[in-house]
């Protein structure tokens, strides 16, 4: 047991030492699900085991988003409840750490009082003795790093699944773009060592995991930061070779830094998924450049040209933001053009939300909501109309599925996806669950295929 494990012990009454029990909502994207897991590991040091019930926890945890203004709304609510259950039970404690945290530090305090503990991004590793400090002073406590550690602490870690892992392998983003809050709460690119990656994902091999995910807020950046220089498609060559690993994905790309040398990688190992995703953001190239993104229409085009040529199967997936201050309806039509141009397998589609520390917040030309609200749904048709047109070609074919579990809406249906990333249902029995298994595809909707288990 750690140090910090009997200290924490220590501190709770009777001989035998209780365990206690954690609860953690997770916000917004993979990176925030991946510090989750890491939360996890680090509470149990300290005796905390997860409970999936809140009102059995003694130590609730929010992990929040600031990517969109609705997350932090939704942030309040969900702090709101919670207060009720601290009420109804007292000496519970609420912990409220990400990228809203990391943004407002302790002024959270004021909005929330009932708040014991805030943490940022940068100092996860911190959570415990900060549970700790604060049950031995009973004061508030609120730490927010500006910078990650120089030297990156290897976390323990509590996954949530046996067979697909999430790895991160660089942190934080060194682009700007004009309407990004990441870079201000995430800080800047810092890539972990190879051989750190490495070493976890023979570990997660080891261990009968079968996919990993490679993370990054800009994870085709990866290791350019590093001494000797070094790059993702190395990276996912050397994972490839780990016996065990099916399926090896990345996520997120940005368009300037997918190089084809990362395509090529990709192509010539087989466990490395063909899917790409790579957020256009807007298919208009006055907006891309007042968004910064240092690309231009063509540009992209190319990108996509180049992964179609090297990997014809390949899915390529996309994030598109509407309603981009300035944006004119002609604009807006273009990126509409270009979905339907390039053929996306999927798109994210987000109404542009006005984000502190960002330029694009005070520009004087917002789009007024109803109208953002009027281009996203007209986007969402055409988003649809793209998928399911993307769905057709798998008809009839027979797919390796990596199953997930069971259906949401059918329990009798398993759920899982294609190497391509695509969802697949089929009717199946749960101790398939973690396998890849071979399905015919019977029936394709936008968001879904149906398929039979062979
Ligand atoms: N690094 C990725 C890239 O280069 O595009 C994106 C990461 S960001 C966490 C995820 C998505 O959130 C973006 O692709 C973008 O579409 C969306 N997003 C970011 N800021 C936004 C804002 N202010 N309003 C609406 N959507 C936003
Ligand atoms: Fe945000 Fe992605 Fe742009 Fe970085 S590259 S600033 S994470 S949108």
């Amino acid at each position: 047991m750690s140090i910090l494990a009997e200290k924490s012990r220590s501190t709770q009454s009777g001989s035998e030492p209780a365990t206690r029990s954690v609860y953690v909502e997770t916000f917004g994207c993979q990176m925030n699900k991946s510090d989750s897991e890491h939360l996890l590991g680090l509470l149990d040091e300290i005796g905390y085991e997860q409970t999936l019930s809140i009102q059995d926890a003694d130590l609730m945890v929010l992990n929040t988003c600031a990517i969109r203004g609705g997350a932090e709304d939704k942030m309040f609510s969900y702090l709101g409840r919670w207060r009720e259950l601290k009420d109804a039970k007292p000496g519970t404690l609420i912990a409220v750490g990400g990228c809203v945290a990391q943004d407002e530090g302790k002024k959270l305090f004021s909005r929330a009082p009932y708040i014991d503990i805030v943490f940022g991004t940068h100092n996860l590793h911190r959570l415990p003795e900060l549970v700790i400090q604060r049950q031995e002073t009973g004061k508030r406590v609120a730490e927010v790093f500006q910078e990650l550690p120089e030297d990156l602490p290897e976390l323990p870690v509590i996954r949530q699944n046996d067979f697909s892992a999430w790895v991160s392998v660089i942190y934080g983003c060194d682009y700007n773009c004009t309407y990004c809050i990441v870079p201000y709460v995430r800080g800047r690119e810092k890539s972990r060592a190879p051989q750190e990656v490495l070493k976890e994902v023979k570990e997660l091999a080891v261990a009968g995991f079968k996919e990993v995910t490679l993370l990054g807020q800009n994870v085709t950046a990866y290791g350019h930061d590093l001494e000797p220089k070094y790059h993702l498609g190395t990276l996912i060559e050397m994972i490839g070779e780990v016996e065990g690993i099916k399926r090896i994905r990345f996520i997120t790309g940005h368009p300037r830094d997918l190089t084809p040398e990362i395509i090529d990688s990709v192509a010539k190992t087989p466990t490395a998924c063909e899917y790409f995703h790579i957020p256009m953001q807007a298919g208009d190239d006055r907006t891309l450049r007042r968004m910064a993104r240092g690309y231009l229409t063509d540009f992209y085009r190319k990108r996509v040209e180049q992964i179609r040529e090297r990997i014809p199967d390949a899915a390529i997936t996309s994030d598109f933001i509407v309603g981009f201050p300035g944006e004119t309806q002609e604009e807006f039509l273009n990126t509409v053009r270009i979905i339907e141009e390039l053929g996306f397998d999927h798109c994210n589609s987000a109404a542009y939300s006005p984000r502190p520390h960002t330029p694009s917040a005070n520009w004087a030309d917002q789009v007024p909501e109803e109208e953002k609200f009027e281009r996203l749904r007209l986007l969402n048709t055409v988003i649809g109309e793209t998928s399911h047109k993307a769905n057709l070609p798998y008809l009839d074919r027979t797919v390796d599925v990596l199953v997930e579990g069971k259906s949401a809406k059918n329990p009798n249906r398993m759920t899982g996806r294609t190497r391509t990333n695509k969802l697949v249902n089929f009717d199946g029995t749960a101790d398939l669950t973690g396998q890849i298994v071979d399905v015919k595809i019977l029936a394709a909707n936008p968001w879904a295929l149906r398929g039979e288990l062979l």
